[in-house]
Formats: C-alpha cells, structure tokens, sequence
C-alpha cells in the first residue's frame, strides 16, 4: 500500500522513467564497481582466514539486497543484490543534480542557507559543487564522449560529474553496509531456525523473523543496533575506497553524504511520522541518519587531519558541518519533489519531524540506541574480522551519550 504523504501520481511517473532505464544497462555499470569491492574485501579480509566473499547480483526488478552466512561455513559468506535496487540508486543520482539545480535558480533556499554560514569559502550557490577533473569517477570518463554528441544545454559538467559520483558512492556505501554485517560477524548474534544452516540479513524492511522475536524481548533494539553498526561500518570502508581513488575532498564528500541522506529517505516512507520506536529490524531512518552523520563528520575530518589535508580537526569543522546540513536539507527536498504530496498544505515529511514537538523522543530514541549498539559492540568487538576496526574509536566519541544534547559535541 502507498503511504498518503506519497504522491501516486509522482510513482507512476517514476514507473515510466524505469522503462527507459534497462536492468542490463545498470548491471553492466554497477558490476565492476562491486566487483573491485569484493576483490578488495577478499584480498584484505577473508583471505586471512582461507576463505572467500561471493558477490551475487540478479538481475531482478525488487530493490533488495542481502548479506549472507551459512553458520557451518562462516568464512565464505555472501552479498546479493538485486539490479532493481541498483536501479533506485542510479535514478536518484541521475535526477538528484538536476532537482538541485531547480532548487538553486528557482528559489532562496540555498542563498538562505549559505548566509546561516557566513557565505564562507566552503559554501557554494549552485545545486552541485563544482568537480575538478581530478575528482571525476573511471566511470563518467569512460562515458563522457556519448554525453558530448546530445547533451540538454543546461547540464554542466559538474552536474554529470556528481551524477556518476553519487551513483558510485551510493553503491558502494551499499555493498560496504552489507560487508559490515559479515565482518561484525553479525550471524552469531541472529537466532536461528535449529536445523537451517543459513543466516540472512535482508535490508527489506517487513521481513521478520517472528521465532527470534519470541525468544528474545529485546531482538529488535538489538537488531536495530547492529543496523546502525553496520551503517557506521560502511561510512569507514567507504571513505578508506575514496582515499583509494584520490576522492576524499570537498565535492566527492558531500556527493558521499547526499547518496547516504537519499538512501535513508527511501527507507523512511513506511515509518510513522514519530519516534516511538517501531518492532522493526531496521531502526527509524532519521535516527541511522543522526548516527551516520555525525560520525562522518568526526570520522572524514579525523582522515583529512591524518592524510595531512589540514591542520587540525578544528580548521574544517564549520566547512564538514555545512556539508552534512546541507546534504540532509537537499535530499530531503529531492525526495518531497520527486516522491511526496508536497504543495502549500503539505510540508516534507522531513520537515514536519524536525518540529520541535519531536525532538524530547527523538533524544530518547538516540540514546536508547546507543546503550544499546554499546551492548551489542561487547559480543560484536572480540569476533569482529579485521583487528583493526572501528569500534574503539567510535566508542571514544560518546555520540549521543551527553546528558541532553541531540549533538555529541
Ligand atoms: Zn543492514
């Protein structure tokens, strides 16, 4: 059933958009990227323990993806994804300049906000920032030429740019979510059908595994838990791919937080407009958002002062703050054009659950799940496959953890 807030009108428009978008043309771009991933996590993690990560993708229209571990065989475990999922990210990223860029022209927003932040040097007025050469994907240069011959006059090249970068991006945020459930070791924290040898997380959002549920009062604080760590998990392993391949600067940061803000609005539709916390296994979106981005923000400044981009955490804080509101603010109106009932009467859902009224349970909601990925990270810490992870440095940043502060700083 389609929500009220969403617009039928809207999703059928999306329909017909998806005819022109073929499955084999999104394998085809999608399948080298999470190939170099997978060879990436193969060479870096399971080899260590003679085994081996398969990556799955099928070409089906249902935007799902999974990680899966059969328990007898831990160390040789699954990513499945269907080509439908990879089909939303490449839409989303196809349209999100363009809306951008309306919103730019056609209204003050971004001139408002910028003055919120002084129209400092890190601001900018156009929908997307600019991309220098140098942070332009394999992809898009690959696929650059077929642009020149018919292209609509108003699509720059920084606008194709940040297209195929927030597809990238987008994917592989994705694959390294899934990465984090099988490296976190996250099957031995699933409770499982007695003779069924096989553990899966599937990011669909109704399914339910009604037997844990029953043995467990608190298995979906602590699946939600384990949603968050493995969200937080993938922000790591995806910056670590963009130190790779000389991304970690401005645009391609910013195009990393969108894609992140986007997926997270996709998620959001089938969630009340409240924060009780729901018997789910993924939590609310807001709150993974609220974790994500204030770890990013601490966790990309901490690799910009190590890489010796700047000085210290300090000279970039102001400019990583922008960013990160200013990704919410822009995927949050993308998804009110693209997809909601959205006119004077209507404001965007994200909108209405920034009102004041929220923000005492929204609190709550935060730190019942940090206590809760704290709990989780206990049985997560002494199996966690690589030796070298996450877990101690976020624990060190307390997010959500200070008497009553929504910010952790
Ligand atoms: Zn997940």
């Amino acid at each position: 059933m389609i929500p009220p807030h969403i617009s039928k009108e809207k999703i059928k428009s999306i329909r017909e958009e998806n005819e022109n978008l073929s499955l084999d043309y999104i394998e085809k771009i999608a399948t080298p990227i999470l190939t170099e991933l997978t060879e990436w996590a193969n060479s870096t993690v399971y080899s260590k323990y003679n085994g081996r990560i398969t990556l799955e993708i099928r070409l089906q229209e249902s935007a799902e993806a999974w990680a899966i571990t059969r328990p007898s065989d831990p160390m040789n475990p699954t990513i499945r994804m269907h080509v439908g999922m990879l089909r939303e990210i490449y839409r989303d990223a196809f349209v999100f300049p363009l809306i951008s860029q309306i919103i730019a022209e056609d209204s003050s927003t971004i001139s408002n906000f910028n003055k919120i932040f002084k129209n400092l040097g890190y601001t900018f007025k156009s929908g997307v920032p600019r991309i220098p050469v140098s942070q332009q994907t394999e992809l898009f240069k690959l696929l650059k030429p077929l642009y020149e011959k018919n292209r609509h006059e108003k699509l720059t090249d920084d606008m194709l740019a940040s297209r195929f970068l927030m597809f990238e991006l987008m994917t592989v945020w994705l694959f390294c979510h899934e990465l984090g459930h099988l490296i976190q070791q996250h099957y031995l924290l699933q409770v499982i059908d007695g003779d069924e040898d096989i553990s899966s997380i599937s990011e669909a959002q109704d399914d339910l595994a009604l037997h844990s549920k029953d043995t467990d009062e608190n298995f979906f604080l602590k699946s939600q838990a384990r949603e968050i760590l493995a969200d937080l998990e993938g922000v790591g392993l995806a910056v670590t791919y963009m130190i790779g391949k000389n991304l970690l600067s401005m645009p391609s940061i910013y195009m990393l937080l969108c894609a992140q803000e986007i997926m997270f609005q996709r998620f959001a539709v089938i969630y009340p407009d409240n924060f009780d916390i729901p018997d789910l296994k993924h939590p609310n979106p807001i709150i993974r958002s609220e974790f994500v981005q204030a770890y990013s923000v601490h966790f990309i400044l901490d690799a910009l002062v190590q890489r010796r981009h700047i000085a210290t955490k300090g000279a970039m804080v102001d400019g990583m703050l922008y960013l990160s509101k200013r990704s919410s603010l822009m995927a949050g109106l993308f998804w009110a054009n693209r997809y909601e009932v959205f006119d004077e009467n209507n404001r965007p859902k994200f909108l209405r659950l920034s009102d004041e009224k929220h923000q005492e349970s929204k609190l709550k909601y935060l730190k019942t799940m940090a206590h809760w990925i704290d709990e989780q990270i206990s049985h997560i810490e002494p199996n966690h496959l690589m030796r070298e992870n996450f877990l101690e440095y976020f624990q060190g940043l307390k997010l959500f953890k200070q008497p009553d502060s929504a910010t952790s700083d």
